[in-house]
Formats: structure tokens, sequence, C-alpha cells
């Protein structure tokens, strides 16, 4: 896992002073470490009858849609306030730089669906915490929250339902 996680670039002060940004861009840039990403992040999940992915909006799209199509699974989306174009559920959270919403498709799954969730960081836990809640108030199975890459110092994986955090990559 190291040969991964060092090809994770630093970004110091983005996207404000004092924070010291984990900029996986030159990962997902990397042909060879973008493949063997999503192999590790999906062989933990084959055989598990996955329903559906949900990627949360932006880069979370980008694992969770290399997820499902691994998986044979669909994809839902998990978007920022307005870009949803039916009716949805609405979350607002703290984050690690303010607060924001997140919307997801009321209609999104079936009833009992096994959804596994994925993002590319956890720091803080704010969002996949909001997005845990909106799942737990619409008849699903949640399998699993998972991560690229993890900020273990933050202490994000506290704030959410315990032994359902998976993270390929941990700081
Ligand atoms: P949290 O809500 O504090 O856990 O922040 C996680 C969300 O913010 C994820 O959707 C990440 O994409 C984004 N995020 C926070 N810190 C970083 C970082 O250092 N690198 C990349 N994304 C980050």
């Amino acid at each position: 896992m190291e040969d991964l996680k060092s090809i994770i670039r630093n970004i110091p002060d983005f996207p404000k002073k004092g924070i010291l940004f984990k900029d996986i861009t030159t990962l997902l840039g990397d042909a060879k470490s973008f493949q063997r990403m999503v192999d590790l992040l999906s062989h933990r999940y084959v055989g598990q009858k996955i329903d559906k992915v949900v990627g949360v909006e932006a880069r979370g799209f980008i694992i969770g849609a290399a997820l499902a199509y691994k998986l044979g699974a669909g994809i839902v989306l998990v978007r920022k306030p307005g870009k949803l174009p039916s009716k949805t559920f609405k979350k607002t959270y703290d984050l690690e730089y303010g607060t924001d919403t997140l919307e997801i498709h009321t209609d999104a799954f079936n009833k009992g669906d096994r959804v596994l969730i994925a993002d590319d960081l956890l720091a803080t836990g704010g969002t996949m915490a909001a997005v845990v809640d909106m799942i737990n108030s619409m008849d699903v199975e949640l399998v699993e929250c998972c991560f690229m890459a993890e900020l273990e110092f933050l202490e994000g994986a506290k704030r959410l339902p315990e032994g359902k955090v998976f993270s390929l990559l941990k700081f």
C-alpha cells in the first residue's frame, strides 16, 4: 500500500491556510495505480451481492462508478443541492471547511437493496455521516462505507456505524 500512498500528493494551505490537502488526482491519473486501487477496493466486496453503490459528489463518483462496474451493481448519485432533477431527500451537515447540503433521489433504491457507499477520502466524517443518515431512512441494508483514503488522526470513523467503515489507504 505504501506505493499507492506515496503517489498521493500533499498540497499545503488548500483550500485555506493551515490545511494540508491530500490531492488524489495524482493517483487517479496514473494508469497502474488507478487500476490497482479499484481492484483492491472491489476485491473486498466480490461475492457479497451489492445491489447499489452510492457515490458522493464529486470524487466519490469516480470511485463509486468503478466499483459498481466491477461488482455488477447500479450506481446511485449523492449530489450537491439543486443538481438532481427528480424528488429528493436532503441533509445539511458540518464539514471540515464549513457546512453543506447533500441530496439523493427518493426512489434511488428498491426495498431491501444492499448498499455500499463510496467516497475518495474520510476526514472528519461529517460528509459520510450525512449520507449514512439519508440511507438509513430509506429501507435498505448498508453493507459498508468505503474510502480510498482516510486521515485517521481526524477520527472520522467514530461518527460512522461501528464495523462498517473500510479505508484502503490510511494516513
Ligand atoms: P469530511 O466530511 O470532513 O470527512 O470530509 C470528507 C469530504 O471532503 C470528502 O468528500 C472529500 O472529498 C473531501 N476532503 C476533505 N479533505 C480532503 C483532502 O485532504 N483531500 C481530498 N478530499 C478531501
